[in-house]
């Protein structure tokens, strides 16, 4: 008998049927002896219908106002999911963010959560109820409901699996787990039975996009053992910890691809103190993250700097910088769109050599050509062409070995 925390995300839970299915699932855990809270999302599709109502009425709505919207759609699945319950005979109560106890700061849309009071979820419990939890919202000090951002309600379930000092908490989703690179791209990918949340912060924000990062980020925080896993079948997943020595001898855990960047070339600007500085305050004052850097120096006290953005900001990185451009020196902006940046990761790398090699030998017998590059403690990214980014990441993923059983190193 154990304490869980399951999470069923927004396809796990996309009609009626599904919902259905779910409940099944839980009645199998609740049956076992097991205590259950179920944290869910809106069903696939709702918080977008949603928010173009919003807009539709009002191009900027308020952000209260989004809230009190936007939580609906969790209300309808934890209502729903109880009902199937109890159609089954099973003993559940649905709460809302604030009935759970889920505090946040006032931010309306971004709010963070500052403290679960989980007394009720616990009584509930202990009366043998399956709790189902409304995720991506809570309520701040002054009673108002709050969201947590999109895709928040991985992080609800994080949270409040800390809170209750759940076993673990099981992250039910349309994927089996994560991949050592995407399967649709490279056929030999192979699930990934654990790994270390580093691992998973640099797999899943890269390129699988399987969980929310600031999820991830909470529940290495709070040492919250998790584990992704398909909601369409009864296989393991993919279990996420805390590091432990011997995954180490993995040197390359994933490799993963981010089509979603763009480069941006800021060409011929002078080459004195000050000019980046002057470039990236403006990019921040615009609020673009900016992701990996290279200034080269090129002749005559000139200087190129490129940097690279997501797709969806390169207008207004743009923006931002051409009117500091004379400020830096005259030279202009170019923005190239189609580059992939490809990464390997694995924690493996701190206490390995020879992984730069690899990779740089394996993408110069694809003849693919490295147009940036940047490293981490665990991670080496590059930058290369669009049109050869799928090549790459098999002819990567093989060079490191990844699709046979894993190389455990002998020493
Ligand atoms: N329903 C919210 C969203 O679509 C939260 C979630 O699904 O995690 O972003
Ligand atoms: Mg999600």
């Amino acid at each position: 008998m154990a304490r869980i925390v399951q999470k069923y995300g927004g396809t796990s839970v996309a009609d009626v049927e599904r919902i259905r299915t779910v409940a099944e699932r839980v009645k199998k855990y609740h049956d076992a002896g097991d205590e259950v809270v179920v944290v869910v999302s809106a069903r696939s599709g709702v918080t977008n219908e949603l928010i173009g109502k919003a807009r539709f009425l009002n191009p900027a709505p308020n952000d209260r106002e989004m809230d009190m919207l936007l939580a609906v759609g969790e209300q309808e699945t934890i209502a729903l999911t109880a009902m199937a319950l109890h159609a089954l005979g099973i003993p559940a109560v649905s709460r809302t963010g604030g009935q759970a106890g889920i505090f946040t700061d006032p931010a309306h849309t971004r709010a963070r959560i500052v403290r679960i009071e989980s007394g009720n979820i616990e009584t509930a419990l202990t009366d043998g109820n399956v709790v189902i939890v409304a995720g991506f919202q809570g309520v701040n000090a002054e009673g108002q409901i709050t969201t947590l951002g999109r895709g928040g309600s991985d992080l609800s379930a994080i949270a409040v699996a800390s809170a209750v000092r759940a076993e673990i908490c099981q992250i039910f989703t349309d994927v089996e787990g994560v991949y050592t690179a995407d399967p649709r791209v490279v056929p030999e990918a192979r699930k990934i039975p654990e790994i270390s949340y580093d691992e998973m912060l640099e797999l899943a924000s890269l390129g699988s996009k399987v969980m929310q990062a600031r999820a991830v980020e909470f529940a290495k925080k709070y040492g919250v053992v998790f584990e992704v896993r398909s909601s369409f079948n009864t296989n393991p997943g993919t279990i996420v910890k805390d590091e432990v020595a011997s995954m180490e001898d993995v040197v390359v855990r994933g490799v993963a691809v981010d089509k979603n960047q763009v480069k941006v070339t800021v060409s011929n600007i002078s080459d004195q103190p000050g000019t980046a500085s002057r470039v990236f305050r403006a990019l921040a004052e615009a609020e673009v993250v900016v992701d990996m850097i290279v200034q080269n120096v090129g002749r005559g006290g000139r200087a190129n700097l490129t940097f690279t953005v997501p797709r969806d900001d390169a207008e207004r990185a743009r923006k931002a910088v051409e009117p500091v451009l004379d400020a830096v020196g005259g030279g202009e902006v170019n923005v190239v769109n189609d580059v992939a940046k490809l990464s390997v990761v694995g924690v493996g790398m701190r206490t390995h050599s020879g992984v730069a090699s690899t990779l740089f030998s394996a993408l110069a017998d694809a003849r693919i050509n490295i147009q940036l590059i940047s490293t981490s403690e665990i991670k080496i990214s590059v930058v290369i062409d669009l049109a050869g980014a799928d090549e790459a990441a098999r002819a990567v993923h093989n060079a490191f070995g990844l699709g046979a059983e894993a190389t455990v190193l002998s020493d």
